[in-house]
């Protein structure tokens, strides 16, 4: 397992591995990574004879006042967590090598963007389209994986694969949680111990509202309202959003006749948490 630092060293490794006939699988992460990412790892490593991952705070997808420059980061560990569930490559570039100074071509998209994360965020999905196409492009994987706890963004990254025409095979792999519930994330390390146990407000409704559709509700305001209550009666969270949308357009919608994602976005103290479920997997 290597870990390099330039986009030349990427191709060159990929080139050689492609000479010998072998398949490609990338996973796109800031780094911090948790078992998560390792899941993400191990379902690549599974898939594809090579498997790289890239480790990369991506400046371009952080608002002005957003977590940037506290995101936390520590390659020494990731490697040792890619290196255990057989990753092959790590590439860990500086932001001035994969954003040149006059760099000034994105990727952008006009839908899927202006609901749940897009509205909160609304400088992050440009700069998830153009990083992953420039990693697309660098790395040219058969394969590449993504979680669904960033549902909006694998929606996002399904969209600008079928519309670029990028030949990469899109992977969504499930949600891995703490045994407590909570969806793993790096931000959780943001959390003190009495944030750590409010941000369990985030699985409960999401348990909340998956029973709801379990047990034959259909109507989004009522699912949405309960999951809202229970949240509200945490006093360190304070929602950003609890809504439910058309899988395949990402608007909200009012009643549960067709495949829907319930996604929910929470601070805790300063930490902003996301969570969801599918109707389909309930
Ligand atoms: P990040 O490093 O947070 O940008 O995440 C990199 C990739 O890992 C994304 O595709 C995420 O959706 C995925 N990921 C992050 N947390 C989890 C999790 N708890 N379960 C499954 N995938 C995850």
């Amino acid at each position: 397992m290597r870990v390099v630092k330039t986009i030349d060293e990427v191709r060159k490794q990929v080139r050689e591995w492609r000479a010998q006939g072998l398949t490609v699988g990338l996973v796109p992460t800031m780094g911090y990574l948790h078992e998560g990412h390792a899941s993400l790892i191990d379902a690549s490593h599974k898939d594809n004879d090579r498997t790289v991952v890239s480790d990369f705070v991506n400046p371009m997808q952080f608002g002005p006042t957003e977590d940037l420059e506290s995101y936390p980061r520590d390659i020494d560990r990731d490697a040792q967590l890619v290196e255990e569930h057989g990753g092959d490559l790590i590439f860990n570039p500086e932001p001035s090598e994969m954003y040149h100074e006059g760099f000034s071509s994105f990727v952008d998209m006009t839908v899927l963007t202006q609901e749940l994360c897009g509205l909160s965020r609304p400088v992050h999905f440009r700069g998830v389209c153009t990083v992953v196409s420039k990693l697309f492009n660098i790395v040219k994987p058969d394969r590449a994986y993504f979680g669904k706890k960033d549902a909006q963004q694998l929606a996002v990254i399904r969209h600008m694969v079928d519309d670029l025409n990028m030949d990469i095979e899109i992977i969504g792999c499930p949600i891995i949680r703490e045994a407590d519930g909570l969806a793993k994330s790096s931000r959780n390390t943001y959390l003190n111990p009495d944030e750590r146990k409010a941000a369990l407000v985030l699985s409960r409704s999401i348990a909340l509202g998956k029973d709801m559709v379990k047990n034959g509700e259909k109507s989004c305001e009522t699912i949405i309202g309960e999951m809202k209550k229970l949240i509200s009666a945490e006093p360190l969270a304070r929602i950003d959003y609890v809504k439910i949308v058309d899988c395949a357009t990402m608007q909200q919608i009012t009643k549960l006749d067709r495949p829907a994602l319930c996604a929910i976005a929470v601070y805790i103290g300063k930490t902003r948490l996301i969570d969801n479920f599918f109707s389909e997997d309930v």
